[in-house]
């Protein structure tokens, strides 16, 4: 290590240190070549291009792999349930041949050198090691990545697949096997710096880092990076030019008194760990022959916080344990264990098709479960949980002996500050930058091409970290109406307004849903009749046939698949009202005024992206695809120049997924809807096994299924 790195307040030559860093990483790292990109849990095609030759090699391996433990598994009475792992690891092994195929051909076409274009290496500072800044390393090829001097500064010096989190934590897959050491995915692209970056200084373009010097003491308890003045605290700075900022979210507690104290986060790694420590206590205290039965009701009775894919899959997951490993472990505990799911929605998985909830609920149902829809947590004691009802303000409260808090997320600290540097950096400079950059939205805010607002295109943000705006329908309200005003009469009809909704929605994705009501409403109609405006717009805004209805109601529902996750949903109630609400003087013809009023409406239904891993990697590769262009330098100019080329950040949503427990789970895909039950939960076994990082992990993955199948999960603790 670099002495530098000891003493402290000092600025890091980094382009000594990325020499010496880069040539550490060459001697660590596994062959670069065909890096593997992340894969965030989308649903895709990847069974097309295999390789013949490397299908049979792969499905070869797995095939050897599998009847081996097969045939151990044979000696054991759970061989059946140990089948259900195998395809899974078949189809893993079958579906990432692309892969293969492309580290082959990377090797094949060997590295040759590629200039930037300014003619020196900008200093690019990466934060973060999750899905969007490892996606954006990975995405980079090597000679692309060397056009730059990359660091790369997290808390963490790995990558983890956060999806399997919950399975890690009751010991279906192992931690390892789901992270993945962060320098050997950017070996040869870029040096790594295990260290928390406290502040980012946007005028001088530093980011001002810290970690402890002596962060594991004889005890072995270590906090690497304290917060505050501490003894042995080292401090360093990095400068950058361009600043790739992917630190994620914390959790939010909602100001919900006792949630710091009493409640388990589940976020990392260590989080998972200290609550399956907490869940295998209380079953070990339960059993001591002292404990009154009063006790172990309290110690067995788990309440899971929050009715999202992490809350639902966490409350799986532990009645998947009791069910299984503690049944036989702990059989006479079994009866006092209580599973609690608190959900302040209506609806678990409230962003899922409405069929997935209800097949979540009667999962749950059957393994006993209680999903307590509608209830809001209130305060959190030392040994009880207190709700609140919506329907009828009744409170209610729980004695615990574990509460896992899984109910949101909000912008972290660092977030916060960069705003504020920011906002310093803008005053007097921007109106618009510091104004949207006080606003009160989760996280820091960028336009369409990722470029931080009020950075002047030096710092670009990705993920939960990030909200994309800028794709506001009301700055063209102009463009938009003499667009749609096909006969210039200064007014637009519903035919001349569906048109141009339907021709904008792929542009603008909250327009879907108004385009889908019209397209049911008005196209219908015979258009070339003299009263067929009348007529739609007697349906319009009046009552609408039953047929159309059911129309309306397909089209709405398939359209839903695509913007669901960009705009709130609204009723064809709602949307009717909104076009109706705007035309003041009930003319059925919009003005400007009128039109421009519908566009505020519209926009104000468009929501940020929301927090996935699927969006984040989807915005690493893109930055990826940015970068690897060789202009930007952290420079405005340089930033027009390559937006000007290169079309902005566009989503798509591939579809969802969460594991429901005994083997089932729940897929919401695009255009297709729901499908649940045991084929999707081998389903969802293949994919999250094929969509690990690196081909260890795949291995690994998989073969953790079929070993806690066989031969359970452990619950030994260290
Ligand atoms: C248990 C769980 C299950 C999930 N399941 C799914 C799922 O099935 N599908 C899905 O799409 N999404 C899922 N998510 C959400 C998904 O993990 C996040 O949306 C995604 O991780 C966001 O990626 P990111 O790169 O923005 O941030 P993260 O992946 O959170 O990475 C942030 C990184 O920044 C680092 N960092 C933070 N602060 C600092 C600092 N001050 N200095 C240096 N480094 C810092 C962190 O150490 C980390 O490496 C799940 C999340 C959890 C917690």
């Amino acid at each position: 290590m670099s002495s530098a790195f000891l003493s402290p307040q000092i600025s890091l030559p980094t382009g000594v240190l990325s020499h010496v860093a880069v040539r550490e990483n060459l001697a660590l790292a596994i062959p670069a070549v065909g890096a593997p990109t992340p894969q965030a849990p989308q649903v895709r095609g990847r069974l097309a291009g295999s390789d013949a030759v490397l299908g049979s090699v792969c499905v070869g391996l797995a095939g050897a792999v599998s009847s081996r433990l097969r045939s151990r598994a044979a000696q054991k009475s759970r061989v059946s349930t140990a089948l259900t792992a195998i395809p899974a690891l078949g189809v893993a092994a079958i579906a990432a041949l692309p892969a293969v195929a492309g580290a082959v051909t990377g090797a094949m076409e060997g590295k040759g050198g590629r200039n930037h274009k300014s003619g020196s290496k900008p200093k690019v500072v990466v934060i973060g090691s999750g899905w969007g800044a490892s996606t954006f390393m990975t995405s980079l090829s090597e000679e692309e990545a060397q056009m730059y001097d990359i660091t790369l500064v997290s808390l963490r010096n790995h990558f983890l697949y956060t999806p399997l989190l919950p399975s890690a934590c009751m010991g279906t897959v192992e931690y390892r096997s789901i992270s993945t050491d962060i320098r050997r995915l950017i070996a040869g692209k870029g040096q790594f710096l295990e260290a928390r970056a406290d502040t980012i200084d946007t005028k001088n373009k530093i980011v001002r880092c810290s970690r402890a010097g002596n962060a594991h003491n004889k005890l072995g308890s270590s906090n690497r990076f304290p917060e505050g003045e501490v003894e042995g605290k080292i401090k360093f700075d990095v400068e950058y030019d361009i600043l790739v900022y992917a630190v994620g979210a914390q959790t939010n507690d909602f100001g919900c008194p006792g949630v710091q104290e009493h409640a388990y986060f589940f976020k990392e790694v260590s989080d998972a760990m200290r609550t399956r420590t907490r869940i295998t206590d209380a079953f070990e205290i339960a059993a001591l022959p002292c404990t009154t039965p009063e006790q172990r009701d309290a110690l067995l009775s788990f309440v899971i916080v929050g009715g999202g894919p992490t809350g639902v899959e966490v409350a799986a997951d532990l009645a998947d344990f009791v069910q299984g490993d503690a049944a036989d472990l702990y059989p006479e505990l079994v009866p006092y264990v209580n599973i609690r799911l608190v959900n302040v929605g209506n609806y678990l998985l409230a962003t899922y098709n409405r069929d997935i909830s209800e097949a979540s609920l009667k999962v749950f149902e059957k393994k006993g479960v209680q999903v307590l829809n509608g209830y809001r947590v209130i305060e959190i004691t030392e040994d009880r949980v207190k709700l609140k009802c919506a329907a009828d303000g009744e409170l209610e409260e729980y004695p615990y002996g574990c509460v896992v808090w899984a109910a949101g997320i909000k912008e972290n600290a660092l977030t916060s500050r960069l705003k504020e540097s920011l906002v310093d950096k803008n005053t007097g400079v921007s109106s618009l930058n510091v104004s949207s950059l006080q606003a009160k939205d989760n996280g820091i805010i960028t336009d369409e091409w990722l470029q931080v607002r009020g950075s002047s295109g030096s710092i670009f943000a990705v993920g939960d970290a990030a909200t994309v705006r800028n794709d506001r329908t009301l700055p063209f309200a102009k463009i938009l109406f003499e667009k749609a005003d096909a006969n210039h009469d200064e007014a637009i009809d519903m035919r001349e307004l569906r048109d141009l909704l339907i021709a904008s929605s792929d542009e603008y994705p909250q327009l879907e849903e108004y385009a889908n009501y019209l397209a049911s409403t008005v196209i219908t109609t015979d258009d070339s009749a003299d009263d067929v405006r009348l007529a739609g717009f007697a349906r319009l805004f009046g009552d609408a046939s039953q047929r159309e209805f059911q129309a309306f109601k397909k089209v709405y529902e398939l359209g839903n698949q695509r913007v669901g996750a960009r705009t709130a949903r609204k009723s064809a109630e709602q949307v009717a009202s909104d076009i109706e609400g705007v035309d003041l003087n009930n003319d059925q013809k919009l003005d400007f005024e009128e039109f421009s009023e519908l566009l505020k409406r519209v926009d104000a239904n468009l929501r940020p992206f929301p927090p996935t891993a699927q969006v984040a990697a989807q915005q690493g590769k893109y930055l990826a695809h940015l970068f690897a262009a060789g202009e930007l330098d952290g420079t405005f100019e340089t930033l027009k120049s390559t937006s000007s080329s290169e079309g902005p950040f566009a989503y798509f949503h591939k579809g969802s997924l969460a594991y429901l427990g005994s083997n089932e789970a729940a897929f919401d895909l695009p255009v297709l809807g729901p499908v649940t039950g045991p084929l999707a939960g081998v389903a969802w076994k293949a994919y999250e096994t094929i969509s690990q990082i690196s081909w260890n992990n795949r291995a690994l993955v998989g073969l953790d299924w079929l070993r806690s199948e066989v031969f359970g999960r452990s619950t030994s603790r260290y």
